[in-house]
């Protein structure tokens, strides 16, 4: 694919990660695809490409958009719970997920069509104006726009501002200890648990992701959960739920929340049903059945699927309704108010209140009308 890409674009920037193959092409580093490229060629992410003989990123400072989110619609529930996130993404995706639920901003090849531009002070300084905690990079997966991540990680950090992710964990060794060492929090999707279906359905493999996953619990203290989106009839039966677990509960412990989503039909699989509330409540048993400890339901109403038991005394310390928190009773630094036990994930005083809203912002001017 040949198309405009060059250094005097104000948003292309060098890329790292990158090295020439010895036949007039080079190869991007960053995630498991390894794209070749000749001059004037984009890899399949669409973002970076390759001008000059080197591997650029084309939508460094680029948005799609900012929106205030709930942090549980990340998800993330252990993770400064009920505060108000400045949610961003770009263009892109280095997955061809055939279910993406953000296939207009993932498979956007319009770059034009990005609205806000956004340097990475520019993003802490409005996360700290909107009163949010954190900032997360989703919508698309900031593994492809790394350079930028990493500096608006920084921003954030330097302001006293989270850095969130929300990836497929698709990346390779070198890539993925650089940006998660400028990381507080990551949910990762784990899409499925056979290489057939990342294969058929994401044009990925598996392996990789799970290489993330063990790369965050044991060498990171990145506080991260995992979503797994279910879809009838693809990566939803018995046996496969129940490797996934068990995997996790072998390699990850059983103190990594795990959120089940309900699947809607989107993209180019819009002749799969939505996921029934029998599939999830399934799910979450063979979950619970393995001892992992903090399983969820999401994309529903759903009491039981909302809720977080304390493992210490049974009590039910923090009850959702969707993103919404009903009740709350964990210490600031999140004990079980009934029998003091620590649960795991990272508290810094009292319950936030931001709700269930989700509110489009301009960096530049406010909230939109
Ligand atoms: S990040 Fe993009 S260009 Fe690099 S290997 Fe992955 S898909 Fe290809």
């Amino acid at each position: 694919m040949v198309s405009g890409i060059s250094l005097d674009d104000h948003y292309t920037v060098p890329g790292r990660h990158w090295h020439s193959l010895g036949d007039g092409r080079v190869q991007c580093d960053v995630c498991p695809r390894a794209c070749r490229l000749h001059e004037g060629q984009r890899g399949l992410c669409f973002v970076r490409g390759r001008v000059a003989d080197q591997v650029v990123l084309t939508s460094y400072g680029r948005s799609s958009g900012f929106c205030v989110d709930p942090i549980e619609k990340k998800p993330l529930n252990h993770f400064l719970p009920g505060s108000a996130v400045l949610s961003f993404g770009t263009a892109g995706c280095n997955l061809a997920c055939r279910f993406c639920q953000n296939w207009d901003i993932s498979k956007s090849r319009e770059i034009d069509r990005l609205s806000d531009a956004a340097n990475p002070d520019d993003i802490a300084q409005a996360a700290v104006r909107l009163g949010c905690r954190s900032v997360a990079m989703t919508y698309n997966d900031p593994v492809i726009f790394l350079e930028y991540a990493i500096d608006v990680a920084d921003a954030c950090r330097a302001r006293g501002i989270k850095a969130v992710a929300v990836t497929a964990g698709y990346l390779t060794d070198a890539p993925r200890r650089e940006l998660f060492n400028h990381l507080d929090a990551a949910n990762v999707d784990l899409k499925a648990f056979t290489d057939d279906f990342y294969r058929r359905t994401c044009a990925a493999r598996l392996q990789p992701v799970l290489d993330t996953l063990v790369y965050l619990r044991r060498e990171t203290d990145v506080w991260f959960e995992i979503t797994t989106l279910l879809i009838p009839g693809h990566n939803d039966s018995d046996a496969e739920i129940d490797a996934e677990c068990g995997w996790i509960a072998d390699n990850l412990g059983a103190d990594v929340p795990l959120h089940f989503t309900a699947f809607h039909p989107d993209f180019k699989m819009r002749d799969v049903p939505p996921t029934p509330p029998a599939t999830l409540l399934r799910a979450r048993q063979i979950a619970l059945g393995h001892g992992l400890r903090f399983v969820y339901a999401g994309n529903v109403h759903d009491a039981e699927g909302g809720r977080t038991t304390c493992p210490g005394c049974g009590a039910a310390v923090v009850e959702r309704d969707w993103y919404r928190i009903d009740h709350y009773r964990l210490t600031d630094d999140g004990r079980c108010a009934r029998c003091g036990m620590e649960l795991p994930g990272r508290y810094d005083g009292p319950v936030e209140r931001w709700g269930p809203r989700r509110v489009p912002v301009s960096i530049t001017s406010g909230i939109r009308s």
